[in-house]
């Protein structure tokens, strides 16, 4: 089972990629097993103890910032897609998925956003996108603001 994004998701993940998903290719599904979403291509698969919910707008801004990081997936998978697998063996390879989820951490102020892996980059966008809908983020690294996040994630949002 899986379902295409929402009217409402659609003009949500548009606030913050603008054109450059084809939102049209989207899935969304749950998983039985697994703990972790993964996104391959343009189907994003959610664990099992998170089912998908009917709008994601509806729900909170932590689960909205999930999505967004996810989408950030299939903006890199619809555009760079070689540059993508690479980046995601990269992080298996030397542990980023292991415990901690070191692969996920980024330095502050940033690094130029070429030299972040995906997990960085969708860590990234995720920050950005609570920050701008809630005005904080306890994920982010201390000092991380806003400005700094449109400075560096080249998208207009
Ligand atoms: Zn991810």
């Amino acid at each position: 089972m899986s379902r295409p994004l929402t009217d409402f998701e659609v003009a949500m993940a548009r606030s913050v990629f603008g054109d450059a998903v084809d939102y049209g290719r989207v899935r969304l599904a749950n998983l039985i097993i697994g703990k972790f979403a993964v996104t391959l291509g343009s189907l994003v698969v959610f664990p099992a103890y998170a089912p998908i919910p009917e709008d994601f707008t509806e729900e909170s801004v932590w689960t909205q910032a999930w999505l967004m990081h996810e989408l950030t997936h299939v903006w890199q998978f619809q555009t760079r897609p070689l540059w993508t697998l690479l980046s995601w063996a990269g992080v298996f390879l030397t542990g980023g998925y292991g415990r901690g989820l070191p692969g996920y951490r980024y330095a502050w102020p940033p690094p130029a956003w070429e030299r972040l892996n995906l997990e960085q980059q969708a860590a990234m966008v995720e920050h950005a996108f609570s920050l701008r809908e809630s005005g904080r983020c306890k994920s982010a690294p201390a000092g991380a603001h806003l400005g700094a996040y449109r400075a560096c994630i080249p998208l207009d949002f």
